[in-house]
């Protein structure tokens, strides 16, 4: 018999019905003769109502024992409820929170990280015949406190048990019934993909595909565990997130994602001299501003313009920043535009390929459609452009890249 490690997530046991569904699901791999692992989600925004209670009871600062003991409970219902339905349905099941799992992480409350797993619970359960159903999200710490791994963390719940149990994969259900070359909603044309790279995938996931957590996708990539991210609503295979070496790479590109509220900010007129940049960028740190695209150009009578993206919601307070670096390092002004957002085409096919990007620019030029500001990686070209173009852009290079 083997093992298999089924993870739904919020919206999969959003309801009653949604749980009862599961069951069947669960039920319907068991009769195929597997022994199941189940890691649960809190059910539909659980988790975010409890975070909501945290704040308002505590003047806006939980203590964060408290704040792990409180929210890590969502799990315990869903993971409870689903194990009930399972038993009403003649099908042995036991609910197991993360501590009883074996799931040790370090002392640090809402963004603890995983130390060890330890199956042996897990396995003693499936060896007497039960569903074993874990709460995914929690775990406990040396000191014996409940601890939570961070928000969106039952993905990675779910890939360091399948690890600990020696899985070489891992299957992710959830509202979407796979990953696709673009956002299906923008471009009707969007392709399922059968498989995509880990490094891509990572990629993808940082650009707005928000359908893995990049954690998940990192410890899967390092424990060498295939993702099979898939429907609950369908019986259909979804997306496998592998390693690309055993691909056969036919395209330079795999995807194409779209990152909307971006606003552009420029510091002009900065003296040309060591340490400059850094005191600019340590600065927005210390205000926990995400920076995003950064570009540094110099100007004719010596000095640099540098220019950067961040999230539209941090403008305002990465305005107020620079106002106060301006002064402090000579900058002869700064300048900012909020409607901004970021075009990306992403694959391990081009590192092997020449163009790639000239393609891309060259597709946009052809669309009318303007370059604020470019930055790339091995196996992603990303530009800035107006808001306005972000949709055009998306079907443009979707179609010229040959996707559909
Ligand atoms: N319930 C937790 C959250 O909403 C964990 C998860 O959904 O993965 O963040
Ligand atoms: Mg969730």
């Amino acid at each position: 018999m083997s093992i298999c490690v089924k993870k739904f997530g919020g919206s999969s046991v959003g309801s009653k019905e949604r749980i009862a569904a599961v069951a069947d699901r669960v039920i319907a791999s068991k009769s195929d003769g597997n022994q199941v692992v189940v890691v649960v989600s809190a059910m539909g925004d659980t988790t975010d109502h409890l975070v909501e209670m945290a704040r308002e009871l505590s003047n806006g600062n939980p203590s964060p024992r408290e704040y792990d003991a409180l929210v890590s409970t969502g799990e315990n219902v869903s993971a409870a409820l689903l194990s009930m339905n399972l038993n009403a349905k003649g099908c042995p099941a036991i609910s197991l929170s993360g501590p009883q799992a074996g799931v040790m992480t370090e002392a640090i409350h809402s963004k603890a990280k995983i130390l060890n797993v330890n199956p042996s619970r897990v396995k003693e359960e499936l060896d007497k015949g039960n569903v074993v159903v874990i709460t995914g999200f929690q775990g406990i710490s040396p000191q014996n406190d409940i601890t939570t791994i961070g928000r969106g963390g039952s993905d990675t719940s779910a890939v360091v048990m399948a690890a600990a149990l020696g899985l070489d994969e891992c299957e992710i259900y959830t509202d979407v019934d796979g990953i696709y070359t673009t956002d299906p909603r923008i471009e009707e044309k969007a392709r399922k993909m059968k498989e995509v790279s880990y490094e891509e995938m990572l990629e993808l996931a940082s650009l707005g595909a928000k359908v893995l957590h990049p954690r998940a996708v990192e410890c899967a990539k390092q424990n060498e565990i295939v993702l099979h991210v898939r429907s609950s609503f369908s019986t259909d295979e979804g997306t496998r997130v592998k390693e690309s070496k055993s691909m056969e790479i036919e395209k330079a590109v795999t995807g194409v994602a779209l990152k909307k509220n971006e606003a552009k900010l420029s510091i002009l007129g900065v003296s040309d001299k060591p340490g400059t940049a850094a005191k600019v960028f340590q600065k927005l740190a210390d205000g926990y501003v995400n920076v995003d695209m950064i570009v540094q150009a110099t100007e004719q009578d010596g000095s640099n313009n540098i220019s950067f993206t961040v999230d539209k919601d941090d403008l305002k307070k990465t305005e107020e920043i620079l106002q106060d670096i301006a002064k402090e390092i000579g900058a002869s002004g700064i300048k900012s535009q909020d409607d901004i957002c970021k075009i990306s085409i992403v694959g391990v096919g081009m590192v092997s390929r020449v163009g790639v990007a000239a393609k891309m620019f060259t597709e946009l030029g052809e669309a009318g459609i303007n370059i604020h500001l470019i930055s790339t990686s091995e196996i992603k070209v990303s530009c800035a452009i107006d808001a306005k173009d972000g949709e055009t852009a998306v079907r443009v290079l979707h179609s010229a890249l040959e996707l559909a």
